[in-house]
């Protein structure tokens, strides 16, 4: 299934609304508080810093996830386990999915982490 295919398909028609997921529900990695894989490797912390929330219009740093846990936080042992796969969130289905959704509105990376230090 082509990216496009998946943004329609994940997209969940909530009171006649489109509501964009975090990523921790389109990747299913069960790191999110109460996930199902927490006790095994802790919850991410994309899923409860709240400096990014909104983002995107995600939850916490749902959908802002690549600076907090991915490539673009700098970190060198990345939180996000798919981010280690990858090792450049952009070929991430997630991040791909969240830039195609948020379009113009899309806010690059660097933008992000200037909003994140604030
Ligand atoms: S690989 Fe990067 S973009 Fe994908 S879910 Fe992990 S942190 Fe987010």
């Amino acid at each position: 299934m082509v990216v496009s295919e998946r943004i329609v398909a994940t997209q969940v028609i909530f009171m006649g609304q489109e509501q964009k997921h975090n990523c921790w529900y389109f990747m299913k990695c069960g790191r999110e508080p109460s996930g199902a894989l927490v006790h095994h490797f802790g919850v991410c912390p994309a899923s409860i810093d709240r400096r990014l929330d909104g983002a995107h219009d995600g939850k916490n740093a749902g959908r802002a996830c690549w600076v907090v846990a991915g490539s673009f936080s700098g970190q060198k042992s990345v939180p996000c386990v798919f981010a280690k796969i990858y090792k450049d969130c952009r070929k991430c289905e997630f991040y791909i999915l969240a830039k195609e959704e948020e379009g113009h509105a899309f806010i690059e990376a660097e933008k992000l982490i200037e909003r994140f230090r604030i």
